[in-house]
């Protein structure tokens, strides 16, 4: 079953794209009054509505004319004629139509734009990268976008689908996740993430060129060069960042159905487990957040642990609880005897923790 689904975030335009929204915004009003009221005077000498064909005809006549729409992108015009026909193919009233229009605070952008949520921003014809405040991931193939003004302030609307359908869970195929000190992730199944080497190497490069950078006069002609070079390495960790945690959540979600995280706060786990230094740390969330997204995408499910559920502290094994100091990188346990590594006996207790809640769900 498709089902259909809107979700409102908040845009964080710069001044530059503020200023272009707002231009965007009075054009395509301008357009989509302007074909309705052409529209209306086809409708009384022919009896019925101009196809969008017919309107599409008259964009490079219209573009000549008409001062008002210089530098309005092709393709925004072309979504505030499939706007159009689209809502008078619904209602099929003009009249009713206009008096809506008056005042207009919405233009949807229906071709051309990008969604991207690891980096929450959103790129429309000749307008790129505006941030917004990613409150909720988006589980779905979004089809438009509808951009609005209220009071000075920018939102988005997003309309995406998505295809509801059941998931065929094996017992195999359940996954738990737990956050490293020393890897990126440990999984359930005795296999571990490790950080890349590589990374390391560039982030010690960083640290060292920013140092550089700190000794050099500030504006000068040395100094913006070697502002440039820590720009680039940064910019290269950067894409590195993002390349891994597309590899691995890729390779997560294409061979599990159920996966297990940790419910973490990112600051509570820089405070408590002292590995703020590394920009790696940064990845973690949104290396949850891709899973989300990939997951849905798949059909697949991400379930997210309560965020006290003391991993550690149990036996996967037998389930008795005991005190795990963080120095103590193997848990044996008091009851039973097992002996597992600290983190794949957390990860193990995360996937059994998981394979509770689904069941609780299902
Ligand atoms: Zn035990």
């Amino acid at each position: 079953m498709l089902i259909r689904k809107t979700i409102k975030y908040k845009l964080i335009p710069n001044a530059h794209q503020k200023e272009k929204l707002f231009i965007f915004l009075r054009q395509y009003s301008f357009v989509y009054n302007g074909y309705l009221k052409f529209n209306q005077h086809y409708h009384q000498k022919n009896g019925r509505n101009m196809t969008s064909k017919e309107m599409f005809l008259l964009i490079p006549k219209l573009k000549v004319k008409f001062n008002e729409l210089e530098g309005f992108p092709s393709k925004l015009f072309e979504s505030s004629i499939i706007h159009l026909n689209h809502e008078l193919r619904i209602l099929d009233d003009g009249d009713e139509l206009r008096q809506k229009r008056e005042h207009n605070d919405t233009f949807i952008v229906t071709t051309a734009f990008k969604f991207e949520q690891d980096r929450s921003r959103i790129s429309i014809p000749t307008l790129r990268d505006i941030k917004y405040h990613n409150s909720k991931i988006i589980e779905g193939v979004v089809k438009n976008l509808a951009i609005q003004e209220k009071n000075g302030d920018w939102f988005v609307h997003v309309f995406y689908e998505y295809e509801k359908k059941k998931i065929n869970v094996t017992a195999e195929k359940f996954i738990g996740i737990d956050v490293g000190l020393k890897e990126f992730a440990i999984l359930s199944n005795g296999k571990s993430i490790t950080n890349p080497r590589y990374y390391r190497k560039l982030e010690g490069k960083l640290i060292e060129e920013q140092r550089k950078l700190s000794r050099k006069k500030r504006h000068s002609k040395n100094w913006e060069k070697q502002r440039k070079k820590v720009q680039d390495i940064h910019q290269n960790i950067v894409n590195y960042r993002m390349n891994f945690l597309h590899k691995i959540s890729t390779f997560i979600v294409t061979h599990f159905d159920v996966i297990g995280i940790e419910k973490l706060s990112i600051q509570s786990m820089v405070k408590n487990r002292k590995f703020s230094k590394s920009i790696l740390d940064a990845g973690w969330a949104l290396f949850i957040k891709m899973l989300k997204y990939k997951a849905l995408e798949q059909s697949k499910i991400v379930i997210e642990v309560e965020r006290f559920y003391p991993s550690s502290q149990l036996c996967s094994k037998c389930g008795s609880k005991q005190f795990m100091p963080l120095h103590l990188r193997t848990f044996i346990c008091k009851s039973c005897n097992h002996e597992i590594d600290r983190d794949y006996n957390a990860s193990k207790n995360i996937e059994n923790r998981t394979r509770e809640l689904f069941k609780k769900r299902a």
